[in-house]
């Protein structure tokens, strides 16, 4: 697009409702951050166990900028690695029961690294139609030949397996689904890619932490070890409250992807603290469950709520209950009603969701109380 074009797509953009703009945070990351001045109650962070502003998780980091300044200063590679990361190394892939892991500066690149690492133009990469973004773009650098089968249809997924004859057959899904909150058929993937030769990856970064009796993600939801499954890729700005990624697989691939990772490669090591800050957070992760009960509970509490108001919700047992709208016009104006009542809910509209159906993605966090969650079912009564 031609720079003289961008006042006319913007104001289109506008037109259409699909304009997005930021909020301006002055607090820290909690469910009651201020905003604009003002108090709100939100329920569109992703800190799903209230982690982000934990009091051990900040002191740690303080610690570890004291010791370690505040930039990595260069790549994993060149002298950016320090003992932090690679203490957060281990403990990940300890808790993960995975060989090793390793870490990324974001989840958007760990999942560009695999895919154009493992992947090349004579690859199929077999993805669900709604894998994140990123799982879409890596697929895309990668070169190879992309195939999307329908949402969950693993039906459809073995069909197209069966007819192909590609020697690196790459099935890629997201474990949690970031806008529906829906959960991938795991063991039917599972079985698929041992029954196909097929690799398999799962992009966990909504269900580590929160899913599974130890928090180990929907993997475990599924009754599979990590092992098992050939590359998992975990979000560390999710769950653990901080920021990054890791990739936990066998020795083999860490080291194939310390070698031939681009995104891992060519760029700048996340900060020493902030490792340091995650192995807190792992901490509570694998200590305090009661942070996964109480998101159960009010996750049970909300969905009992929606549906007695009559909200058409998605099937999801996971932090992200988005209330499914339609139009991008009503889905705006409802999340602008509900901020007039101080209550924050993010409205997600195409292309982040297909056509018609624009939602309110209603996130939990065990730092929301009982409360908070009839707040916002006594605001949504309110409305329309
Ligand atoms: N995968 C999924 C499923 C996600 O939802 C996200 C973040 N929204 C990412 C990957 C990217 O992670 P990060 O924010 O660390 O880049």
């Amino acid at each position: 697009m031609k720079l003289d074009g961008l006042k006319e797509d913007l104001a289109q953009r506008k037109a259409e409702h699909l304009y997005r703009s930021r909020k301006v945070l002055e607090s820290p990351q909690s469910v009651e951050p201020i905003i604009d001045g003002k108090q709100v109650l939100s329920f569109c962070s992703n800190d799903y166990l209230g982690l982000a502003n934990h009091p051990d998780v900040v002191s740690r980091f303080k610690q570890a900028a004291d010791q370690y300044g505040v930039g990595s200063g260069s790549a994993h590679l060149v002298s950016g690695h320090t003992k932090e990361h690679h203490a957060l190394e281990e403990e990940l892939a300890d808790y993960m029961g995975t060989e090793r892991a390793l870490l990324f500066s974001t989840g958007y690149m760990a999942n560009l690294g695999v895919v154009s690492a493992l992947c090349d133009r004579h690859s199929e990469i077999y993805e669900d139609k709604l894998n994140h973004a990123s799982l879409l773009d890596a697929a895309l650098i990668s070169r190879a030949k992309r195939i999307r089968f329908p949402h969950l249809d693993t039906n459809n997924l073995e069909e197209r397996l069966s007819g192909s004859e590609s020697k690196n057959k790459f099935i890629v899904s997201d474990g949690v689904f970031s806008m529906d909150g829906d959960l991938a058929p795991i063991d039917k993937l599972f079985a698929l890619s041992k029954s196909n030769k097929a690799t398999l990856m799962i992009d966990d970064a909504h269900g580590i932490g929160v899913l599974g009796k130890k928090g180990k993600g929907s993997i475990e939801h599924f009754g599979l070890d990590n092992k098992q499954i050939d590359i998992t890729m975990g979000t560390l700005g999710k769950a653990f409250g901080t920021a990054g990624a890791f990739v936990a697989g066998s020795e083999e691939l860490i080291e194939t992807l310390i070698q031939k990772s681009r995104s891992y490669i060519f760029t700048t090591a996340m900060p020493a603290a902030v490792a340091a800050a995650t192995r807190e957070s792992l901490n509570s992760i694998k200590e305090e469950s009661w942070r996964r009960e109480k998101l159960q509970s009010l996750i049970s509490q909300f969905r009992k709520g929606a549906s007695e108001l009559g909200l058409t919700l998605i099937d999801s047992i996971s932090p992200i209950q988005p209330i499914v709208i339609g139009s991008s016009e009503k889905t705006v104006s409802l999340s602008e009603k509900l901020l007039e009542k101080n209550i924050l809910i993010s409205a997600i509209r195409p292309p982040t969701v297909a056509e018609g159906t624009s939602r309110l993605r209603v996130t939990f966090s065990a730092t929301h109380t009982e409360k908070h969650v009839e707040k916002l079912l006594t605001a949504l009564s309110e409305l329309s």
